[in-house]
């Protein structure tokens, strides 16, 4: 027999992260994780319920979602035309009729991260996770202004302190189709100064597009279209005064703004917060009402009132912010074993240490004891358990007080009860 041949893995290369999609890393998780507990505790101080929406439906849920030239991720399961959901407020305007909580409550208030998908207009595919509010039922005109309230607190108590409200009322069924109609006759001979989305725009008559069209081209041509707010109905131009009004007895600050035309669901207000940064503006999010959603989908009228955003757009304004958040271990203890055997015994106080209730952390990156011991000093971890070869042989473990440096050996029976001691617990 010769000598065994060495044996090499087959390699073929992983393929890189496709286009458009993003891999959230540990430090950014760290600020999306206290984004999102934020979120929760103050959705449960206004008494918001958790829901979570499968990723697919059928695809004939997603009717209205039109967004310029983005298209839904479709497939066949064999027999159904499946989509990947674009935006949560389908899904849960679906289960608000299908689990009929209109029998069920007068309101029904839920938040929600979910991750969402679509084809963007370079047919590339885009994954985010969505964040938000939704409301359904008997909601008062008050509404609105106490949604932007928990939304201008849950931002400003995370840093994001520059904020500006965006808002605007698009109208609702009755007075949206006239304003539009003065729309297409205004724009009819400007339709050459459009930019190609807006030219689609106008010739799908969606010409309120064209009012948020950022393109200088479109925002010129624009510049003397008339303003939806003189072609309100009586009950929108109330409800507006309304939602105006709350705002104003909060004292919150906003910008009547006529290019925020919310989503093609959108009715009556429509809102968007965004951060303004020194040198960048980011939109956090978009709201507003999509009071024709649930009857459009089967279900009796009923008011739809919600904010929606994204992971990107939270992160991008933390960026903007320069706010960084770290994860935080709160660690009671850190364990030194020096050597193997010593290594093989921490195994065992580890366990007990965490059957006390204490937190330990074992060290082990690089460096010396006396940097790891720095390290914990820096970490404010007040407490170091080091078990050496002879520790190890006669089960004992020496306890260090990491500020004074002061050391005493116990046996390994006594170690619980005096680190608990020392930990006041
Ligand atoms: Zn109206
Ligand atoms: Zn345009």
């Amino acid at each position: 027999m010769g000598r065994p041949k060495k044996l090499t893995p087959q390699v073929e290369k992983a393929p890189p992260r496709l286009a458009g999609l993003m891999d959230l890393l540990p430090e950014q998780h760290a600020s999306w994780d206290v984004f999102m507990e934020k979120l929760v505790s103050l959705a449960h101080t206004f008494s918001y319920a958790k829901i979570t929406t499968p990723l697919f439906e059928d695809s004939r849920l997603f009717r209205f979602w039109s967004q310029a030239s983005d298209q839904l991720l479709v497939f066949q399961d064999g027999k159904n035309n499946l989509a990947v959901k674009p935006s949560n407020i389908f899904s849960l305007a679906r289960v608000y009729l299908e689990h009929q909580f209109a029998e069920k409550e007068r309101v029904t208030k839920w938040y929600y991260q979910s991750p969402v998908a679509w084809l963007n207009q370079q047919n590339q595919l885009r994954q985010t996770t969505e964040y938000g509010l939704q409301i359904f039922g008997a909601i008062a005109p008050i509404a609105d202004a106490q949604l932007i309230n928990l939304l201008l607190k849950l931002f400003t108590e995370l840093g994001l302190t520059s904020l500006s409200l965006q808002v605007n009322s698009i109208g609702c069924i009755e007075c949206l189709p006239e304003y539009e109609e003065q729309l297409k006759n205004y724009f009819k001979d400007k339709k050459y100064d459009l930019c190609e989305n807006c030219l689609d725009a106008f010739d799908n008559n969606h010409p309120l597009e064209i009012l948020g069209c950022n393109n200088l081209s479109c925002s010129t041509a624009a510049a003397d279209a008339p303003t939806l707010i003189d072609y309100l109905c009586e009950n929108c131009r109330r409800n507006f005064i309304g939602v105006l009004e709350g705002l104003d007895e909060l004292g919150v600050a906003y910008n009547l703004n006529p290019k925020v035309i919310g989503k093609p669901w959108s009715r009556r207000t429509v809102f968007e917060i965004r951060y303004q940064g020194p040198t960048s503006e980011v939109v956090l999010g978009f709201g507003g009402h999509a009071d024709d959603l649930i009857q459009s989908l089967g279900g009796v009228s009923t008011q739809a009132l919600g904010f929606a955003g994204t992971l990107d757009m939270i992160l991008a304004g933390f960026e903007a912010a320069g706010v960084k958040f770290v994860h935080k271990n709160k660690v009671d203890v850190f364990l030194v074993p020096l050597g193997d055997l010593a290594a093989k015994k921490t195994l065992r106080l580890f366990t007990e240490l965490w059957n006390h209730h204490i937190v330990a952390s074992e060290f082990i990156g690089p460096g010396s004891i006396k940097t790891q011991l720095k390290l914990a000093e820096s970490n404010k971890v007040a407490i170091a358990l080091i078990i050496g070869q002879k520790e190890a042989r006669d089960g004992t473990v020496i306890l260090r007080d990491v500020r004074s440096g002061m050391q005493e050996l116990f046996t390994s029976e006594r170690i619980i009860e005096e680190v608990k001691k020392r930990l006041g617990k």
